[in-house]
């Protein structure tokens, strides 16, 4: 079992991008996982032959059984997990909809519970595995119209923290990121768009710039290896300072 064996969520664009290309760079075959065969496409074109791509809706659920079995059919094991796809949905919090509410819960909570268990299911023989989930700011401030995306976050670390307890014991470590201002393509374009907003991001960051993809690479890097091996059940912020206040 030489090889090791990533998924990376959403790993085609943004951050993910940066996670896979971190991966790769330490010899992890990683296989990403998006909705655009293009993006896919493009990222093993930047990437190469270490970089796997498949196209899959997580959220459909009744297709994550299968892509874990394509996954393990082809390379027998999976070491690391990140779920890093998610969407976002900024509305007034009247104007959202049961169904705009269920879209985001569905793709960034009930996708990345359903895909866990089933990596879990492949890595517990093994007693070994790294699961890391890309949860947000959003998760412990209040951040005006992201109802449902706030939601999401935050379930996604009172889940972590539960799941560390209960698969530590197997050798299985779970823990979150939770990114800050990332100059991705979305961040970037809002910003440029909307200056004064930029400025109020960056005033309540104490080190007063966006991150970048990387930062998050870094830290995944960090947390999927055994460099990180007594660390499990945490939150990591990657945010400038953002979290400690100003
Ligand atoms: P992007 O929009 O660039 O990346 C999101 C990725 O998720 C895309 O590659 C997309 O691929 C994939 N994705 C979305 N829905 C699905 C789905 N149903 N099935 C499969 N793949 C899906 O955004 P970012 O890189 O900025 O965000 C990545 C993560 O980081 C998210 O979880 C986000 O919440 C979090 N985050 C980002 C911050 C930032 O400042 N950028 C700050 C805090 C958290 P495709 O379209 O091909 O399906």
């Amino acid at each position: 079992m030489n090889q090791t064996v990533a998924i990376v969520t959403g790993g085609g664009s943004g951050i993910g991008l940066a996670i896979t290309e971190k991966f790769v760079q330490h010899n992890i075959t990683t296989v990403i996982v998006g909705r655009d065969p293009e993006k896919l496409h493009q990222a093993k074109q930047k990437l190469g032959s270490l970089c796997v791509p498949i196209v899959a809706d997580l959220s459909d659920l009744e297709a994550i059984p299968s892509l874990v079995k394509q996954v393990i059919t082809q390379f027998g094991h999976i070491d690391i997990l990140v779920n890093n796809a998610g969407i976002n949905m900024k509305k007034d919090f009247i104007e959202v909809t049961n169904e705009d509410f269920l879209k985001v819960i569905q793709t960034n909570l009930v996708a990345v519970f359903a895909l866990t268990r089933e990596v879990v299911k492949a890595m517990l023989p093994n007693k070994k595995g790294s699961i890391i989930n890309i949860s947000s700011m959003a998760a412990q401030y209040g951040i005006p119209k992201v109802i449902a995306y706030s939601a999401s976050k935050t379930a996604i670390e009172g889940m972590t923290r539960a799941m560390a307890t209960e698969l530590s014991p197997q050798g299985i470590r779970i823990n979150c990121i939770a990114p800050g201002f990332i100059a991705t393509d979305m961040t970037s374009k809002a910003f440029n768009a909307d200056a004064e907003r930029k400025n109020k991001a960056m005033g309540r960051t104490p080190m007063g710039v966006m991150g970048t993809p990387g930062d998050i690479g870094d830290a995944a890097l960090f947390l999927a290896t055994e460099s990180s091996r007594y660390i499990t059940g945490v939150v990591l912020p990657v945010d400038g300072g953002n979290s400690i206040g100003f």
